[in-house]
């Protein structure tokens, strides 16, 4: 390739940029091995408790939470951090822990910005 006399890139620069560019894959899998694992979040935890978490979003009393819809599930809130296909995943709530894709807690709320809360 033959740079023009108004460019500015150098062939240090762009030498350099070819490298990080053959680095990056390596350097995202060593980021997600170093990734810390999360902790399964426990019902009983004082912190769950209080918001009602539960690993299976159909146990939830509608008549006691009439708030709660059965549709309701941890992987469809917009603070679950997992995968569509992922069993547990992240929560923003409760960080460092991870949640069961079917529980269900009282800040769920509906990454459908169209489905009623
Ligand atoms: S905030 Fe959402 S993802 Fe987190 S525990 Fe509650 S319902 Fe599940």
């Amino acid at each position: 390739m033959r740079l023009g006399p108004t460019c500015r890139l150098s062939r240090r620069s762009l030498i350099q940029g070819g490298l990080a560019a053959a680095l990056l894959p390596a350097l995202r899998s060593s980021d997600a091995a170093a990734a810390p694992a999360l902790t399964p979040l426990d019902p009983k935890e004082p912190a769950a408790a209080s918001l009602g978490y539960t690993t299976d979003s159909a146990t939830v009393d509608g008549k006691a939470i009439p708030n709660h819809a059965p549709d309701q599930k941890c992987a469809n809130c917009v603070q679950f951090r997992g995968a569509a296909s992922d069993a547990m995943g992240g929560c923003a709530i409760f960080p460092g822990r991870s949640v069961a894709a079917n529980g269900w807690c009282k800040l769920w709320a509906s990454t459908d910005s169209s489905m009623p809360e």
